[in-house]
Formats: structure tokens, sequence, C-alpha cells
């Protein structure tokens, strides 16, 4: 599946926009995104993310964590309860 907005894999949790206005950066969250089913979810990055130094690879040099903080404190199959607070892919540049 891809989303609707900028045609890039809806599972991917690598996608960096900003907030044109603001110019505060956002980072897709692929749980989030899961639950919208259609485009992506946003949330602010990297206050809504966190990093960690065991996700360190060299495609993810500061160990960004893919999930937000409110889909890592998820059970794991529960659906995001945070998307519905997200940015959505099409009001970020
Ligand atoms: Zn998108
Ligand atoms: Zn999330």
């Amino acid at each position: 599946m891809s989303c609707t907005c900028c045609g890039e894999k809806l599972n991917s949790g690598m996608i960096h926009k900003k907030d044109p206005a603001t110019g505060q950066k956002y980072k897709s969250c692929p749980h989030c995104t899961e639950a919208n089913g259609s485009v992506h979810v946003y949330h602010p990055y990297p206050a809504n993310y966190g990093q960690t130094p065991a996700r360190v690879t060299a495609r993810n040099p500061h160990g960004n964590q893919s999930y937000c903080i409110d889909c890592r404190a998820l059970k794991k199959g529960v659906q995001s309860s945070a998307y519905t607070r997200g940015t959505l892919c099409n009001s970020l540049v």
C-alpha cells in the first residue's frame, strides 16, 4: 500500500517532513499510519520519538525510534490511538 498523498510506502517510518509555517520537523509513524490506512501520519520529531543506541545502523545513524512514543507503549497488535492527534502527510512539505 502506498500513501495517497506522497506515494511512498505506508509502512515506511523513515520519512521526514517539515511544517512550512513553523519549521518544526516531523517524522512518519508506521503504526499510526496503519491505523489511518490511506495517508502517512506524522508526529513532531524528535520530541515524539526519542532515540536509542540499540537502533543505530548505517541507514539510521542517530538511532531514531521508528514508532512514536504513544505507539511504543502499546501492546503488540493493539491499534494506534495516537493517530488522530497526528499531522497528515498533505499538510507538511
Ligand atoms: Zn505520505
Ligand atoms: Zn504512532
